[in-house]
């Protein structure tokens, strides 16, 4: 079945879902120290309020899954989420997005549950830096992690490193070096102006050309077209002399790539976001819980689609200032 359409023509088929907006770290460019005010909990969508939402997206051909939060691997029964999603007719993808912090305890069971891939998030391969950029956490398991996501058959593993100045951005050359001898797709980011609470946020921005510039300090970069297997987002990849993995570059603020954007973004508390940019949202708790299902639910995803915005028009305006990136998923 094809997708809905976009009002300017953008086949939307790709859903992001925050499934909580808790952490189990602080990252300094996303959350404040003492972290950000949490959704009550009788707000947060429960897994079948969610599994509604997603036949609702699969009826109108959307049919790519991620999962991400917050961090999604803090919510009990995860896997239980992952199970019910995957059996939804239509959903033909299914992936998760991850500090990476459990998934050698959980990888296991998520495969089994049906899940396909994950993202690990890692900025530095400095234990002592990465303690500090996450204010906590341990860079081994988070290695180890990625190894039992590879072992679980949840591949291609692909890495974000977002890059930010006076915070790892001298360690770009090294993070690119290790698609070298590793089967790993990592994929630098541009840090966007959300998390308006950390200074981090303002100033820390690296253009793209410039993290390229830093990668290229290892050797030439031949265009690697849509890899890793099944790359229809937003990265474009290439490969250092040699390399088993790629190095991939997503560049939300330098370049103008909202023309062609899939996604729709539902946040924890169950309000769906056309753009991570602007603050529209269609809330679609408020719906379910007077008891729409899925036919009205699908026409209130509709609605969202109409309401895509042609930009994120960060050029022209601020960032809104109300959500985090943690609690919108990234
Ligand atoms: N906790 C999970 C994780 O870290 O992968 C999932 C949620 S996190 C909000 C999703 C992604 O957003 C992470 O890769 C994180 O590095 C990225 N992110 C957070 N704040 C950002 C910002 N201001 N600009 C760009 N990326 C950001
Ligand atoms: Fe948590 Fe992910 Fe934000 Fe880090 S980037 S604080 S792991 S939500």
């Amino acid at each position: 079945m094809g997708c809905i359409n976009d009002a300017y023509n953008r086949p939307i088929n790709y859903l992001r879902v925050s499934v909580t907006d808790r952490c189990n770290f602080r990252c300094l460019y996303c959350m404040p120290p003492g972290g950000v005010q949490l959704i009550p909990h009788e707000d947060v969508l429960r897994y079948e309020e969610i599994e509604l939402i997603v036949r609702a997206a699969a009826s109108l051909g959307l049919s790519k899954v991620r999962l991400t939060g917050g961090e999604p691997l803090v919510r009990l029964g995860i896997a239980n989420l992952v199970h019910d999603i995957a059996k939804v007719p239509g959903i033909d993808d299914l992936a998760l997005t991850t500090n990476g912090v459990l998934l050698t305890a959980k990888a296991r069971d998520l495969a089994r549950a049906g899940l396909r891939r994950v993202n690990v998030s890692l900025d530095t391969l400095r234990p002592e830096r990465f303690y500090r950029v996450t204010r906590g956490g341990e860079l081994a398991k988070v290695l180890a992690g990625i190894e039992a996501a590879r072992a679980a058959g949840l591949t291609p593993v692909k890495i974000n490193t977002v890059v930010v100045r006076g915070l790892n951005d001298d360690e770009v050359a090294d993070i690119a070096r290790t698609t070298i001898e590793r089967d790993w797709h990592v994929r630098f980011i541009e840090l966007m102006p959300l998390g308006r609470s950390s200074d981090w946020a303002h100033d820390g921005y690296v253009s793209t050309e410039e993290i390229k510039a830093r990668v290229e300090t290892l050797g030439p970069l031949t265009p690697a077209g849509g890899a890793p297997p099944a790359g229809n987002g937003p990265a474009r990849y290439y490969r250092l002399p040699g390399a088993t993995g790629t190095v991939g570059f997503i560049s939300p603020v330098s370049e103008h790539f909202c023309f062609q954007c899939n996604r729709l973004r539902l946040t924890a508390d169950g309000k769906l976001r056309p753009c991570l940019l602007r603050a529209d949202e269609v809330d679609l708790r408020a719906a379910l819980r007077d008891g729409a299902g899925v036919a009205e639910v699908a026409e209130l995803i509709a609605r969202a689609v109409r309401l895509k915005p042609e930009g994120h028009g960060l050029a022209k305006h601020e960032p809104p200032a109300g959500r985090t990136m943690s609690q919108i998923g990234g």
